[in-house]
């Protein structure tokens, strides 16, 4: 579990904000629901024969109350199954379909490594109510524009389809007996899932297993007519719309609730971190957390995946330093000074202002040493003489270095397009 320190920290504020623009762009609209829900929502909803609930889980029971029930409660390790369970509980969908986006923390005890931790971040998209391929495209052209807006080139568009439960069932049969007859190359974890959760093997991480799972049945070519339309319908959207994407038919997702369309976004330069987006149609959800049928589709990226990839792109992420540093060589000046930089800020100039330590301001030349530490633009001096001039004095410390100019304090316009003129890209 990560602490998120400036300038780090900027990174992903400016991230944040983009996703907030796109969201409202494509009119998905911000939920929050809490980290912490019943333990039976996730298995319920993202099944026992899996992952994260079999192993990664922050459980625990808590004290009991009054009546001396203890209640079985887990962080949230994704929010998917918290999202459907508020959407049921407020009864959201009784006019219609609604787009809902989050942001947030999850929780998985995992090995921690490079891309994996275990409080981590999700932002995630859902679309509940919508039944059809388009809103699936939807998701996906909503990933795209945040790719583009972030300046996010390095990851490709998997695609496969899970079908519905029926075909699965049709697939999984086949599966079982293929492999059976190579029970000899299954690890532990396979021959564990073999009956209850094949399908699952799947998605093994296990080099020693790819050649095995390769040859294995195809769920592709257990589907119907309808699912296939579906397929089809999503993928005549995609083409229409340029999205480059291949089919990967041992594409499965570690969590039980998708059918039909299920996708990746995946990069190959972060090793075997590599899914920076992953997401799906999960149409049967809502029924098992206890709703009206209602169909569904959703996406959730990591944000530590996306920020290391940006990273390993090179890709500049824009920071925004103060306009300006005041420097103020005697504390007399404060009181003037503070009062400049509440209008500046009210003028929407960033401004830090120089504060005293323990050993008091500090000399011109620190102060100075300060200012230009702050990346600030100019620093503004409240001098003595420029204060009895009425006056402050602006210098310059970056294009121009070392140029003043003495401004008047009376005309805080002025003074706020001057400093602003340092950042011209805000
Ligand atoms: P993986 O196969 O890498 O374990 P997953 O299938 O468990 O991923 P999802 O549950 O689909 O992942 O979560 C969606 C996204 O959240 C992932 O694609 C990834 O970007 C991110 N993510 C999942 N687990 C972690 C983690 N422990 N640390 C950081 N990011 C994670
Ligand atoms: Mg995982």
């Amino acid at each position: 579990m990560n602490d998120i320190l400036p300038p780090e920290s900027a990174r992903w504020e400016w991230l944040e904000a983009i996703v907030r623009e796109q969201m409202a762009r494509f009119a998905y609209r911000n939920v929050r629901t809490p980290i912490l829900e019943h333990t039976q929502l996730f298995v319920r909803g993202i099944g026992e024969v899996t992952d994260i609930v079999e192993k990664e889980m922050y459980s625990f029971e808590d004290r009991s109350d009054k009546h001396g029930q203890a209640e079985h409660l887990t962080m949230r390790p994704e929010n998917t199954a918290g999202v459907v369970r508020a959407v049921v509980e407020h009864n959201l969908l009784y006019d219609g379909g609604k787009r809902l986006y989050y942001m947030g923390p999850m929780f998985r005890r995992e090995k921690p490594q490079r891309g994996r931790y275990r409080q981590f971040h999700q932002i995630g998209a859902e679309a509940l109510g919508f039944a059809g391929p388009d809103v699936d495209a939807e998701l996906i052209l909503l990933a795209r524009a945040l790719w583009k807006a972030i300046g996010l080139t390095d990851v490709r568009l998997e695609l496969n389809s899970l079908g519905q439960p029926a075909e699965r069932a049709a697939h999984r049969e086949q599966l079982i007996a293929y492999l059976e007859r190579h029970a000899d190359k299954l690890d532990e974890d396979a021959r564990r899932r073999l009956h209850s959760n094949p399908l699952r093997i799947l998605d093994t991480k296990n080099p020693a297993m790819q050649e095995l799972v390769e040859g294995a049945p195809r769920l592709l070519d257990f589907l119907g007519a309808e699912s296939l339309a579906h397929f089809e319908g999503l993928q005549a959207i995609l083409k229409a719309n340029d999205v480059d994407y291949t089919i990967n038919p041992r594409l499965v997702r570690g969590l039980d609730y998708y059918n039909l369309s299920v996708f990746e976004f995946v990069t190959d330069r972060l090793g075997s971190q590599g899914t920076v987006c992953a997401g799906g149609r999960y149409d049967d959800l809502i029924i098992q957390i206890g709703g009206k049928a209602a169909p569904a589709v959703g996406w959730a990226l990591g944000i530590e995946r996306v920020l290391a990839l940006l990273d390993e792109q090179g890709a500049e992420v824009p920071v925004a330093p103060p306009h300006a540093y005041a420097v103020v060589p005697d504390a007399s000046a404060m009181p003037v000074a503070l009062r400049t930089l509440t209008q500046l800020r009210e003028r929407g100039v960033r401004v830090q202002m120089h504060a005293a330590t323990a050993d008091g301001l500090g000399s011109f030349k620190s102060q100075f040493k300060k200012a230009d530490a702050s990346g600030a633009g100019f620093a503004l001096v409240f001098g003595g003489d420029e204060l009895a001039r009425g006056e402050v004095t602006l210098k310059s410390l970056r294009d121009g270095k070392g140029e003043q100019r003495a401004l008047a304090l009376a005309d805080p316009d002025a003074l706020a397009t001057h400093l602003q003129s340092s950042a011209p890209n805000d």
